[in-house]
């Protein structure tokens, strides 16, 4: 016999005051459970295997289930906000042997929270007056011309000014009375005429303090430490990169005083430049759990893991006649075995944009990256076994393109 709420729930209506109302779909009772549910079919969003890495467009990574089951767990009990974050804070700066650490919404958060903290200290007054009023406070940030790739947009986002230098003498002669700080970009540690050790020297001896973006410098996981024990006096990471924490968490790792006064310009403190950088309790905790998780991580044997992807899509693709690969791994940054894909084209008649399309539209979608001269793929954000399948959809394209 059908009972009396299987029966409302089919007419999608409910009792109100005697008389039936017909609710709108949306608000018909229960929802199904999330896990019976393909939400995104649903919702006609494509999923694909992810050959192109950490990207925040395709959203970052996969958490490990422990990080999943933090969040889930935090999810059902409040507690102080603040609380949650001085102890995961003292936790992480434990775990990264740094004096202290804060979670932030991401990397490019810990660069503006960071820079907020050098720039007030512990007066909330000068929090307030960020982006535009620098009373009381110094106004200038360097930064070396050659690591301003978009990223230091985080320390705009504070209202000082960037001052751009190129040589030594360039810094030395730009460190003022209002230099507030020297923003360095660990992934151009090569690129520019001043390396970190150096960056970090002349921060000193002007005591000028010093900050290192890192946000996908791991692996290798010593990097956690390398750069605060190098003696940056703030060190930023992203949470969702190699970590494989929440992609909308970061850490702020570095001297007490900067971070404890980073934390005046982000929630619950409201206002603020950074109020909208929000981490509730689930990322916070989901935060330091994936850190645990990475740290206990057996390192080789994940290397061998991604080594052995790299060598089986290498492999399989030097099947087809004209295909050429390229392994190498990036030293600084997505630090992991990494191939491209390149191929005459009086051989096998498609472009490598072409090629990266193909294997975006057919079943199953595989992203890659590549700048129009190759395909370019790591496998580390992969479930195992899914290089296979990448192997041979690449395999099947270009024979299928082959001209011979
Ligand atoms: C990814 C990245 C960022 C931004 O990190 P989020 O965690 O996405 O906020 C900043 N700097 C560099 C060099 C990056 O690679």
């Amino acid at each position: 016999m059908i009972s009396r709420r299987q029966l409302l729930q089919h007419l999608g209506t409910v009792p109100v005051a005697g008389t039936l109302l017909t609710l709108p779909r949306a608000l018909q009772a229960p929802v199904e459970s999330g896990t019976s549910r393909d939400f995104f079919k649903e919702l006609g969003v494509r999923t694909f295997i992810n050959a192109a890495g950490t990207y925040t467009a395709l959203t970052g990574c996969m958490m490990h289930p422990n990080v999943i089951e933090a969040i889930d767990y935090a999810s059902k009990q409040y507690v102080s906000l603040d609380e949650i974050q001085d102890k995961v804070g003292e936790r992480i700066a434990e775990l990264v042997h740094c004096e202290y650490a804060t979670v932030t919404a991401g990397c490019f958060s810990a660069i503006t929270l960071g820079t907020a903290g050098v720039l007030t200290g512990m007066d909330p007054k000068k929090a307030d007056q960020l982006p535009n009023d620098f009373t009381g406070m110094k106004s200038e940030v360097i930064v070396q011309k050659s690591h301003r790739v978009g990223y230091d947009h985080a320390i705009k986002n504070t209202g000082v000014k960037i001052v751009q230098v190129e040589s030594r003498e360039d810094l030395e002669n730009a460190i003022n009375d209002q230099t507030a700080m020297m923003w360095f970009l660990n992934y151009h540690s090569h690129e520019g005429q001043i390396g970190p050790e150096e960056w970090v020297a002349i921060g000193k001896k002007h005591g000028v303090p010093t900050m290192n973006d890192c946000a996908a410098d791991v692996p290798p996981v010593e990097n956690l430490w390398k750069y605060t024990k190098m003696g940056f006096d703030l060190v930023c990471f992203s949470g969702g990169k190699g970590i494989r924490g929440p992609q909308s968490a970061g850490l702020l790792l570095g001297r007490k005083d900067l971070v404890q006064a980073a934390r005046l310009s982000a929630p619950p403190r409201g206002s603020t430049i950074g109020r909208g950088m929000k981490v509730n309790k689930e990322e916070v905790l989901g935060m330091l759990v994936a850190l645990e998780t990475y740290l206990n991580r057996d390192h080789e044997a994940d290397w061998k893991l991604w080594e052995g992807q790299i060598q089986h899509i290498h492999e399989a693709v030097m099947q087809v006649p004209g295909v050429e690969t390229e392994i190498h791994v990036p030293e600084i940054a997505n630090h992991v075995p990494s191939i491209r894909v390149r191929w005459d084209e009086n051989k096998i008649s498609m472009t490598p944009n072409e090629v990266r399309q193909a294997l975006r539209m057919g079943h199953p979608s595989i992203e890659t990256v590549g700048g129009g001269e190759s395909v370019d793929m790591t496998t580390w954000m992969m479930q195992p076994g899914e290089e296979r399948i990448v192997g041979k959809r690449l395999v099947e394209i270009l024979s299928g393109a082959s001209k011979t």
